[in-house]
Order: structure tokens, then sequence, then C-alpha cells
């Protein structure tokens, strides 16, 4: 991990494998005692929940190549979780991947095109890459938007129950406890 002070506060070297508890905490630690009044870069984290969870922390920035990496596999970024493309189910899916989404893939191509190129054209990495992009980036301005608004917590849990939509008890323990530790609870 490295620290750079200067014009704003990266951390680095986490997600590298290391467990989620050990994970959240060190960022947790970190934005504890970097200087508020710099933005705060965790570097290498990019699943949704892990940037929900490290802005809920007071993480500001981040960067990852999982939004094209999973791309590359057919996976596309929902609300929901994750999209396998490959999977046989979507081959007469002709629905966008997602309906409320208004980037340019989801507005010109269906679930049954990507799965028929999903991992075998490279146009399907591009498509992909783009939607789990756009999703990223819709996330992370949905999460300024609500704190700047004062709802962040609302927000935590509505995107909490559209993951994980079997409550709760199904969450994983560590964010439980992460968020925990910034006044958000689901009971
Ligand atoms: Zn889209």
């Amino acid at each position: 991990m490295h620290f750079m002070s200067f014009p704003l506060t990266k951390k680095g070297g986490l997600c590298g494998g290391e467990a989620k508890n050990d994970f959240w905490k060190t960022v947790y630690q970190c934005t504890q005692i970097l200087p508020h009044s710099k933005p705060r870069y965790v570097m290498g984290v990019g699943f949704p929940l892990d940037l929900v969870v490290c802005v809920a922390l007071g993480a500001d920035m981040f960067d990852c190549v999982y939004p094209c990496r999973t791309a590359r596999f057919g996976t596309a970024l929902v609300r929901s979780g994750e999209l396998h493309l490959k999977s046989s189910q979507f081959k007469f899916d002709f629905a966008p991947i997602d309906d409320t989404c208004t980037c340019s893939t989801c507005l010109h191509y269906t679930r049954a095109y990507l799965h028929t190129v999903a991992t075998k054209e490279s146009t399907a990495a591009s498509l992909l890459t783009v939607h789990n992009i756009y999703y990223l980036l819709n996330l992370m301005k949905q999460m300024r938007t609500h704190i700047q608004n004062g709802s962040f917590h609302s927000f935590v849990k509505e995107f909490m129950h559209n993951m994980f939509p079997n409550g709760p008890k199904t969450y994983p323990t560590w964010c439980i406890a992460a968020f925990h530790t910034v006044g958000i609870d689901f009971s």
C-alpha cells in the first residue's frame, strides 16, 4: 500500500485477494486519518458492492479493470448483480441488458444478440464495457447525489435490497460490519 499526499490522497495494494474484513477495515482506517479536504482515491476497487461500502467509509474515487475484464467474459453489471450473457437463458431474450439503462448498448442491442457474440467476437467486449462503465459511473453519480441530499443511508438500503432481495440475513457479514461502523444498519 502506498500514499500520495498531493494533490490527492490515494491508497493502493488492496483487493489483491485479501479477506474482505481486512479490506474494509484498512479502507476505514485510512479514511479516518487521511485529510478530509482532499479526495481519497482507492486503487483497484471496482465491484459495485465494494464501491458502495468504500464510499460509505469515506472514499471518493476509484479505478479498476473489473468493468472491462468482466465484459470480456460476457458479464454485464446490473442492479441485481451480474448477468452472464453466455447463459442459454438469454438465447431468445430480446430485452436490453437493463431496460432502465440509457447507455448506447442498451439502446441498440438485445441480450439475445449479446449472447450470440459474447466471448466470441471483440465487439461484444466493447459493447459490454460501454454498459459496465456507464453502470459504474451512474452508481457513483447516484451516491454523490444522495450524499448531497442527505439520503445516502436510504440509498444503501435500496442498493443492498436490489442486490440481495432475500433480505439482510443474506447480506455478506463483512458488509454488515462495515456499514454498521458508519451507522448504517439494516434491522
Ligand atoms: Zn446499458
